[in-house]
């Protein structure tokens, strides 16, 4: 056997050997990752520890027949696998990895690593590159855990750092020396350069997994005493009323300062005694209702008891209790709220309640309260009449208040709820309500709201009011007032008018030619007045009756409006039988034209009058006068002008015109 085989079986044998010792690492690791999964990086480093302890198990391979191509992918897998040891430190500082690194050195090596396999068959570049890549991956390790601060963890980190430090320069030196040395033909014939790694690997690779298994530890204990202390913290600062006691007996662990000022027992006197001895339930059965519901379910929460003072006092207290293990033995946390207050407050509550109920039973309205998204929460007799249910009250509970009134009217009371939110005073609003047989009625509705003692609106009150009776009287005043406006312009304008002829009456007329006289005094403007009286009118009533006579009065004042159209001007009855018709700013041509086209238009009507002494038909006599209201001292005067030339017309024989003399 030649020395070089020697070798390459002592090789073989320690290839293996570290194999297996990473094997046992991967172990030893597994098993604190089982224990402590919830610490990042674990994970990689096992799964770093396994790919290396691979890559090791397939150099072995490196003579065998078949399976000489699995032995050379064993360096990529060792480089692979100290690549995740980097990952996973970064990992465990809580850093944030730039993936790329990682994955660039591991190409960049494959690169260099299958470029001097496949096409520049070199061992010694190819032994280069590992140790160059392990060396820089080493230190990128040391420089991580050397930047890191956190001075609880520093012995263990400075420890590993040491390690990979080590380890980095090794390969460093290494790859120096392979640099320098002449190529070699087989990994074995480089020597002790090809030994020393390996024996080199078992070495660190050990330490480092003790290295790394204890800066998790570390970490570990520091974070329990951590919480331990925050726990201790919390419990002791805490107000709420707490006690430590074990399980078994009922011993007292440890009690809070929100305990002693509840219980009034110092901390000192009660901690060491038993729970059973000191009172505090004021009946020990509760105690074991308790312990029971603990056994069951491990934990319960907010049950009732009467618990004691110190001074013997009771009180209501709400308790809630869960196991905990103190040193492996079961001991019960409970913490106790003082519920007296409360308890007083419900009481107080349910009797204002009832007497809520009283006044709601009395009131003629729905008053209804309702939580603030509008469900009832309490509602009166007076809603089960008005909108027509059947239900007891009870089942209005939980329904929308919304929900009684036409879906086109809710919007608007949204609308006014929100303004009641902002502040705004809430007059009564007018809705239509639905009754459960869909009918539609008026409702009037006051709101406001229920606050508590911080002035935070909690409840919503509405008062109902069914408006129906009060909308029917609205409705009838309403007609009412349209009814007497009417009359009133009936009233108004009978006052002014003839009710035969729907002529100006004698008032209006006078009235009317005082205005204008005033007027065309001033604007020293002429006015005519044409005076017309119907010819032995009495005789038409003997002959044809007084029907016949009012209808042939009817019709003359009808054509009077036909010919006297101007806008000015005006026609009035004047007495009996007699117009007159008033026509400002008209001279003496105009007023004569007029006056004849009025004889002529009633006689050409053609009303028989048989009895007539002068015609076969209805014909007028017409005065006619014109003066200038300025020269004048009174409308009598104008008016005794007319009449005077009516009176001729008569003198001169009838049906004519005849114009006053001024
Ligand atoms: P003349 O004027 O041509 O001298 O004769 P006359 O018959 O018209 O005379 P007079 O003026 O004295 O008579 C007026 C008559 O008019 C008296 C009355 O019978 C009639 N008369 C007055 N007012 C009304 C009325 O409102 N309706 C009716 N049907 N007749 C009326
Ligand atoms: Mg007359
Ligand atoms: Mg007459």
């Amino acid at each position: 056997m030649k020395g070089g085989d020697t070798i390459v079986i002592n090789i073989r044998a320690l290839i293996l050997v570290l194999s297996l010792t990473l094997a046992t690492q991967v172990i030893a690791l597994f098993v604190q990752y089982r224990v402590n999964k919830e610490y990042k990086g674990m994970g990689h480093w096992l799964t770093g520890s396994i790919l290396m302890s691979l890559g090791f198990a397939f150099m072995t391979l490196i003579k065998a027949k078949h399976l000489y191509l699995i032995a050379r992918i064993g360096n990529p897998l060792l480089i692979l696998g100290y690549i995740f040891f980097y990952v996973g430190i970064k990992e465990y500082l809580g850093k944030k990895l730039n993936k790329w690194i990682p994955v660039s050195i591991f190409i960049v090596f494959n690169f260099f690593y299958y470029y001097n396999m496949y096409v520049n068959n070199s061992i010694s570049t190819r032994s280069f590159f590992i140790s160059v890549t392990i060396a820089i991956v080493s230190f990128m390790i040391v420089y991580e855990l050397l930047l890191e601060k956190d001075i609880l963890t520093s012995g263990t980190r400075s420890f590993n750092a040491l390690v990979f430090f080590v380890y980095g320069c090794h390969y460093m030196v290494s790859a120096f020396l392979t640099f320098m040395s002449p190529p070699a033909d087989s990994y074995s014939s480089q020597g002790l350069l090809f030994i020393t790694p390996f024996v080199i690997s078992i070495l660190i690779s050990n330490l480092w997994t003790f290295g790394l298994i204890s800066m998790v530890n570390q970490r570990l204990n520091i974070d329990n005493q951590l919480e331990k202390e925050k726990f201790q913290s919390i419990f002791n600062t805490n107000l709420s009323a707490q006690f430590i006691t074990k399980l078994s007996d009922g011993y007292i662990v440890d009690i809070n300062e929100g305990f002693s000022l509840l219980s009034g027992y110092p901390k000192g006197e009660i901690t060491g005694t038993f729970i059973q001895e000191t009172k505090i339930w004021h009946d020990l059965e509760d105690r074991q209702i308790l312990i029971k519901e603990l056994n069951n379910k491990g934990i319960c929460e907010n049950m009732e008891f009467v618990f004691q003072r110190k001074d013997k006092s009771q009180f209501a207290g709400m308790i809630s209790s869960r196991i905990i293990k103190i040193n492996s033995e079961d001991h019960v946390i409970s913490v106790i709220r003082d519920i007296t207050e409360r308890k007083q407050f419900e009481e107080a509550l349910i009797e204002s309640e009832e007497k809520y109920r009283s006044i709601l039973n009395a009131s003629p309205d729905d008053i209804t309260i309702t939580d603030l998204e509008g469900r009832i929460l309490i509602i009166s007799p007076a809603a089960k009449e008005m909108f027509g249910y059947e239900l007891d009250f009870d089942n209005f509970i939980g329904m929308k208040l919304l929900d009684f009134i036409i879906p086109e009217d809710v919007e608007r009371a949204k609308f006014n709820i929100v303004k009641m939110y902002e502040g705004s005073k809430q007059r009564p609003n007018e809705y239509r309500g639905v009754r459960q047989d869909k009918s539609i009625f008026d409702i009037e509705v006051n709101s406001g709201f229920v606050y508590n003692a911080n002035a935070i609106p909690i409840r919503m009150v509405f008062i109902i009011r069914d408006i129906t009776e009060r909308k029917l009287i609205d409705l009838k005043i309403q007609e009412l007032v349209k009814q007497l406006e009417i009359e009133r312009n009936t009233a108004n304008l009978n006052s002014i008018t003839d009710s035969l002829t729907g002529l100006a009456n004698r008032r209006h007329l006078d009235e009317i030619l005082k205005t204008e006289f005033f007027r065309l005094t001033c604007s020293k403007s002429k006015l005519s007045l044409i005076m017309l009286d119907i010819d032995y009118f009495k005789k038409f009533n003997d002959n044809y009756g007084h029907l016949e006579g009012d209808k042939c009065l009817k019709i003359i004042a009808t054509t009077l409006k036909t010919v006297i159209g101007r806008a000015p001007d005006i026609v009035a009855r004047y007495g009996g039988e007699e117009f007159i018709a008033v026509l400002p700013d008209t001279d003496e041509n105009g007023a004569k034209i007029l006056g004849e086209r009025i004889r002529k238009s009633v006689e050409e009507l053609a009303i028989p009058h048989i009895a007539s002494d002068i015609s076969e038909c209805v014909t007028v006599s017409v005065g006619i006068a014109t003066v200038y209201p300025a020269e004048l001292t009174s409308t009598e005067q104008a008016l005794k002008l007319v009449d005077e030339a009516l009176y001729s017309a008569k003198q001169e024989g009838r049906n004519r015109c005849v114009i006053a003399i001024i």
